[in-house]
């Protein structure tokens, strides 16, 4: 129950298992060919241009980055945690100046206050992060948009904790990337960045002055390759992992068997009833309203007297894997409880009523 890697369905695994076979065999063309088109239906972008890249969520943020920005673009990133901070040190890498917008742990940077950050300079990409793991914040990704489309600016969604599970609707709330990783709602092992790039972030890489300074990311080079796969033809620029993409394709026809919204919904009830199911408890949690909190994970503080590593030593002794604390400054007071992608209502409940045998062990009556 960590928020990724989740546990994966039987007939991912076997697709995953299957022996392996060559980049350009005929069926492996026909593989990636359908994911690729299969993304364009998870992540509701039927204009989009998907990229399957063999490396973490973290390589799917840094080809975002390096595609997009040049030496001295001014670049907004919206930070709710972590990995907006993460986002943030990345792209000054990429010779942006970056200006962060921070809200206090648990909430969300106001919509007014990124509003008059756009009007008071010249930006041209904001990134943010759809949820944030490290705080199970989330962020409204829609009016984000609408403001990228008002001020002509990119807009980068980090769905790393969001994609396949949250509700995302690209090309409908304009957002021009929206990028995650294999491991998390997606439902296939770790080593898949994913993302679709509308064609207005293709057209700004097409018009940028300065060659992109990171060989590896460089739409040049993966660009004709995706479009030789949707074409089915065979093509090469790097080994594709091809395992983990027969992987993807089985995971997303799973995913579209259930349904978008079906899954989007189950999402929202799943978020719904732990978060009920802690507050019964007793405990607080980082995100400081329902608005604003996550349905992919949780984050729940200790309560009054329990110490993290105590806890945790009860927990691993149940049959139920929890993740600690990861926003440094608050890394001991909190834990994390992913319930994203093939969760049941039976896992809910046996992780709810792990906690509480925990938490009784640890000597806390509410
Ligand atoms: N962004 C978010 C929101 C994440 O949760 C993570 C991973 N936990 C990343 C980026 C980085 O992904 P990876 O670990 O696959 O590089």
């Amino acid at each position: 129950m960590i928020p990724g890697p989740i546990e994966f369905e039987p007939e991912v695994m076997t697709a995953v298992g299957m022996a392996t076979t060559s980049h350009v065999a005929p069926d492996f063309i026909e593989s990636f060919g359908r994911s690729l088109e299969l993304m364009r239906k998870v992540w509701l972008a039927p204009s989009g241009q998907p990229f399957i890249i063999a490396g973490t969520g973290t390589l799917a943020m840094d080809m975002a980055g390096s595609n997009l920005v040049e030496q001295g673009d001014s670049v907004l990133v919206l930070s709710t945690g972590y990995f907006g901070e993460r986002y943030a040190e990345l792209l000054g890498r990429y010779g942006a100046e970056v200006t962060v917008l921070r809200a206090p742990a648990g909430s969300v940077p106001d919509i007014h206050a990124v509003e008059d950050a756009l009007k008071s300079r010249r930006y041209t990409m904001m990134t943010f992060t759809h949820v944030d793991t490290s705080t199970a914040v989330r962020v409204d990704p829609e009016p984000l948009g609408a403001l990228g489309q008002k001020y002509g600016v990119i807009t980068v969604l980090d769905g790393v904790c969001s994609v396949a599970g949250e509700t995302i609707r690209q090309d409908e709330w304009h957002i021009d990337v929206v990028l995650t990783a294999s491991q998390k709602a997606v439902g296939v092992p770790p080593g898949l960045a994913l993302m679709v790039v509308s064609e207005r972030a293709m057209e700004k890489w097409r018009s940028r002055k300065t060659p992109v300074g990171n060989y590896y990311c460089d739409w040049q080079n993966w660009l004709p390759v995706m479009r030789a796969y949707e074409e089915r033809r065979p093509s090469y620029f790097g080994t594709p992992a091809v395992n983990l993409v027969c992987g993807l394709e089985a995971s997303l026809n799973l995913i579209l068997k259930e349904g978008m919204e079906a899954r989007f919904e189950r999402h929202r009830k799943a978020g719904q009833t732990f978060r009920l199911a802690m507050r019964e408890m007793g405990l607080g949690m980082i995100p400081v309203s329902e608005e604003v909190s996550a349905n992919t994970l949780s984050a729940p503080f200790y309560p009054e007297g329990v110490k993290g590593g105590d806890f945790m030593r009860e927990i691993a002794a149940s049959d139920v894997i929890l993740a600690g604390g990861l926003l440094p400054e608050l890394k001991d007071k909190y834990f994390r409880v992913g319930h994203m992608g093939s969760v049941t209502q039976g896992d809910l409940l046996t992780t709810v009523s792990a906690i509480s045998g925990a938490l009784a062990s640890c000597g806390y009556r509410k």
